[in-house]
């Protein structure tokens, strides 16, 4: 199996080769004895999507997944997004997996020659990209930017909701709108997410993948019980974030860029917590976070259904090495921190015990 059809598992050449390696899901859900390791990969997956946003194996991970579990699991992640009983799954589901093939795709396209290209075929290319989404007649090169046709322009950008996508503010020109190289990139991540969401939830699942899943969906549903948090917060006060947030906020307020985690950590606990776009860009500001950057994420995570992303444990945050309480290197000590496991559950308490607290919209 190829090394780049389980990074990019959407492609419709890697569909194939599943198609073509002849492994049935059933097969791989009913196997007797351990579970396979497409299916733990696939339980990891969705798992990650819908708590994290990303679908990246974690960084401090003990075990390493092969091409072939690596490129098996998608198909059984789709199946498991679709059984999955939680609200927003499937979008939550298909906006990770974008973000992922985006930071993959930016990172190969930026490092065409890092060596991997010579030795795998593990990278990918612009061209792959545009021929893979039907765009290679509709995307040319124009000196440092590009021009896409108007009318697969209007198709991608219909679902982004920043201004600047609105077509009376784009430069036209023949029949085309000039496009940054990051904004080409952003109309390619759109794509895949619309590729991954395409025929989700799946209309049927077998009876006997379905049975052999059971266990797998009860997993994933217990995980997701203990991130369900109260969401009736709607107050905006800084001065009662947990530490983690607190110097997540104080990094953004600095311009500094954020890895993409900790963005995602900080965006989720503030659409959490009742924040919109304008909220979060005014508290933030937009250096660190970038305007568009910005309002891509809070479109995804805060959408108006409510199906919000939690955001992440304290568990997960110490992986991130995001945690300063957890940090043996940093002084931050906090007694409230020692009782919880979540910032959001930190942030309800604090707020019950504050006195008088005042909303920062209202300051
Ligand atoms: S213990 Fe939890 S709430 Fe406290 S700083 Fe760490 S991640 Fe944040």
């Amino acid at each position: 199996m190829d090394p780049l059809h389980a990074r990019y598992p959407f492609l419709a050449a890697a569909r194939e080769s599943v198609r073509s390696a002849d492994i049935g899901l059933a097969e791989i859900v009913v196997s007797e004895g351990d579970r396979h390791p497409a299916v733990e990969r696939g339980r990891q997956r969705v798992r990650r999507a819908l708590i994290d946003g990303t679908v990246r194996p974690p960084e401090d991970a003990e075990r390493r997944w092969g091409t072939s579990a690596e490129l098996l699991s998608y198909p059984v992640a789709r199946v498991l997004v679709s059984l999955l009983d939680a609200p927003g799954a499937v979008e939550k589901y298909a906006s990770a997996e974008a973000d992922t093939a985006y930071e993959r795709f930016t990172s190969d396209l930026e490092n065409p020659d890092d060596g991997l290209k010579s030795t795998t075929t593990s990278a990918i290319t612009l061209d792959d990209l545009l021929a893979e989404f039907d765009l290679a007649s509709a995307v040319e090169q124009r000196g440092e930017n590009y021009r896409m046709a108007v009318g697969d322009y209007l198709a991608l950008s219909s679902g982004l909701s920043a201004d600047e996508w609105r077509l009376p503010v784009r430069q036209l020109a023949d029949g085309t709108v000039v496009l940054k190289e990051a904004e080409l990139h952003e109309l390619l991540r759109e794509a895949t997410r619309r590729r991954i969401a395409e025929g989700l939830p799946l209309a049927q699942v077998p009876d006997p993948i379905r049975e052999g899943l059971t266990g797998v969906i009860e997993e994933l549903e217990d995980t997701f019980s203990e991130v369900e948090l109260a969401r009736d917060i709607d107050t905006l006060a800084p001065g009662q974030f947990p530490p983690c947030m607190s110097a997540l906020l104080e990094r953004a307020r600095d311009g500094e860029n954020l890895e993409n985690h900790s963005e995602f950590a900080l965006v989720t606990f503030l659409a959490s917590i009742g924040a919109d776009a304008e909220d979060i860009a005014a508290l933030c500001g937009t250096e660190g976070l970038g305007q568009r950057a910005l309002q891509y994420r809070v479109d995804r995570i805060a959408d108006e259904k409510g199906s919000q992303f939690a955001p992440p444990t304290c568990a997960t945050m110490a992986a991130y090495e995001e945690c300063p309480v957890a940090d043996e290197d940093d002084p931050t000590t906090d007694e409230r921190c020692a009782e919880i496991t979540h910032p959001l559950v930190y942030y309800e308490e604090a707020l019950a015990e504050a006195d008088g607290v005042t909303d920062w919209r209202e300051a």
